[in-house]
């Protein structure tokens, strides 16, 4: 191997290496947030959870790094190599694209996720790959990332995948993360943090929240989307929300 291929490689690595830290310590400190408002707003509501919430940190420490080797090798590529299409020049396309490209990122993710979801919930593929997930009843502000390696490894590849294929804007990336680690994190706390005016209005019949992925681990068989009620209306299998 020649010298320049291994110092490309090593670089990479370490992109990878610096990427899981990244990615377990904002999964730490966000998840620590919400968990630490939940004990303020909700005192008690993860009374005797502490077993559980031990294996929902360990797994989602281990899915930091099955998400951050892929991010961090494609972060090295764009900024080394010239790869995605990530741009950094907001003129590099018209101004609408900056919001219209993050609602599609959304909904991309969101339809991967409610496929690969429902697929998951078939009985062989379910032990495999997602009981892990439903191992938390109910779902803390931990179980954000408490995934099996399986179910991780579908999750980790859709964002690296999307920046090769849809321009985006470095910040509207940077927005996408934030959407997908705040709405992971509160649709799992266990109560709601938006005001039932919102939850409630037609905007609410079309945006998930934890009273809408709450009844998902209830009730398993319904409400399998992500961020939005689209694909769950359209295949009806939206059962509306739960009350947490
Ligand atoms: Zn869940
Ligand atoms: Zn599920």
């Amino acid at each position: 191997m020649s010298d320049s291929l291994i110092s490309a490689i090593l670089a990479a690595a370490l992109s990878a290496i610096a990427m899981t830290v990244i990615v377990g310590g904002r999964y730490v400190i966000t998840s620590g947030l919400f968990a630490w408002i939940t004990s303020r707003v909700r005192p008690g509501l993860y009374h005797g959870m502490g077993p559980q919430i031990g294996r929902e940190l360990r797994w989602s420490l281990l899915s930091a790094a099955i998400y951050g080797i892929p991010a961090g090798i494609v972060a090295w590529g764009w900024q080394q190599r010239g790869w995605t299409r990530i741009y950094t020049d907001v003129d590099a396309y018209p101004l609408w694209w900056l919001p219209a490209s993050l609602l599609v990122y959304l909904f991309l993710h969101d339809t991967w996720f409610y496929w690969t979801h429902r697929w998951m919930h078939r009985p062989k593929v379910f032990a495999a790959a997602h009981a892990v997930h439903h191992a938390s009843r109910p779902p803390t502000a931990w179980a954000a990332m408490s995934f099996h390696p399986l179910e991780a490894l579908t999750g980790a590849i859709v964002v690296p995948a999307l920046v090769f294929l849809v321009p985006i804007h470095v910040a509207v990336l940077g927005a996408v993360l934030l959407v997908m680690t705040i709405m992971g994190i509160t649709n799992h706390m266990g109560w709601e943090m938006f005001p039932r005016w919102l939850v409630h209005s037609p905007l609410g019949a079309w945006l998930i929240t934890a009273s809408h992925h709450q009844r998902h681990h209830e009730q398993y068989k319904c409400n399998y989307g992500l961020y939005f009620r689209f694909w769950d209306h359209l295949c009806a299998t939206d059962r509306g929300l739960s009350a947490p």
